[in-house]
């Protein structure tokens, strides 16, 4: 049994560094790669932070993709998976802090009126401007899974009404929840910011349509920090000149990077970061041995993905 990895993209970890660090948790792991496969029939677990298009016909005795990452939508469709692999995916402390702080910096941003001083600064203009009240703010959080429902609860905790929109019922402390479409629309019509921390499956792809953006409450803010493919872009470009919502801030995209042509880049009510909210992987890919060894042992996987929900 072996562990082939493969990253498949730029702009984060390599390979040599992801060996080492899956080698700190267990130097005796079997780890190949597309450079050294030794033989491929070896390989049972892969661990991918892109799936490419060619891997997994080359790997005849394949049954677990790893995903180095949450977001699985690539995998689980991908048209050359056979349906007996299973996916699993990280859930990690430290992304998930990481992209609540995200949502609450923006949130902040807002509340503080920051991009209006920014711009006050520049034409040398003494502007006071009320700040907004964190007590008479209304949030709400679309997705309450692991990342969704820690972002909720920074929320509550520092005092802002808060709600929150899942696909299941839930019930949470402090956190006014909502499901079905229904309740989407009661809390898009109610909240002041709007952050989008959901799976791209095929319920929520286009899902931020121009009905649902122009059910938001006027000048609203909303955030996504899910996937880009939840909204649709040249909808969203005709409700913000709309004033509904009132700024977007958007860490994804429905291409990335984002193409130099795009006009989300210069519209003055749009601000992207280059999908970074959740950057650090902290001590998740303990995970990652942990899986090959429970695989190896037939034991049940952490964080095992349903791949007919797609997440
Ligand atoms: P989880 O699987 O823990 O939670 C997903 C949440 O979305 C759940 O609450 C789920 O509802 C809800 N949901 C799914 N489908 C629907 C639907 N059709 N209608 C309503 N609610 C729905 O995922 P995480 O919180 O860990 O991550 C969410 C996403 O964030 C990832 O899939 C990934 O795409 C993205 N991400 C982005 C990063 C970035 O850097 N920008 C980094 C990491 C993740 P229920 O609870 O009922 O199942």
């Amino acid at each position: 049994m072996a562990l082939m990895i493969e990253i498949g993209h730029d702009g984060w970890m390599t390979e040599a560094e992801l060996r080492a660090a899956l080698h700190k948790y267990d130097p005796a792991l079997d780890i190949r790669t597309r450079a050294e496969p030794g033989d491929l029939a070896d390989v049972t677990m892969l661990a991918v932070s892109r799936l490419a298009p060619d891997l997994p016909a080359m790997l005849p005795n394949l049954t677990l993709v790893q995903k180095l990452g949450a977001g699985v939508e690539t995998i689980v469709a991908h048209p050359a998976l056979a349906d007996d692999v299973r996916v699993t995916r990280l859930k990690s402390d430290a992304p998930a802090r990481e992209i609540a702080e995200w949502v609450l910096g923006y949130i902040l941003r807002e509340q503080r009126q920051m991009r209006q001083y920014e711009a006050a600064q520049q034409a040398a203009r003494w502007d006071p401007v009320a700040p907004r009240e964190t007590p008479e703010t209304r949030v709400g959080v679309l997705g309450l899974g692991f990342i969704g429902g820690r972002t909720a609860r920074l929320l509550r905790d520092l005092g802002f009404q808060t709600h929150g929109w899942s696909r299941s019922p839930k019930e949470i402390d402090g956190i006014t929840c909502h499901h079905e479409s229904k309740g989407l629309s009661t809390l898009l019509g109610q909240c002041d910011h709007v952050a989008a921390i959901l799976p791209s499956t095929p319920e929520t792809r286009g899902m931020m349509d121009a009905l649902r953006l122009a059910g938001m409450k006027p000048g609203a803010t909303l955030l996504n920090a899910g996937r880009g493919d939840l909204i649709d872009e040249p909808a969203l470009l005709t409700a913000l000149d709309a004033g509904r919502p009132g700024h977007a801030v958007l860490d994804v995209t429905s291409v990335e990077p984002l193409p130099g042509d795009s006009p989300l880049w210069s519209h003055p009510g749009v601000t992207i970061t280059p999908h970074v909210s959740g950057w650090h992987l902290g001590e998740a890919l303990a995970d990652v041995t942990a899986n090959y060894h429970r695989l190896r042992q037939g034991e049940p996987l952490l964080h095992e993905v349903d791949r007919q929900l797609g997440y």
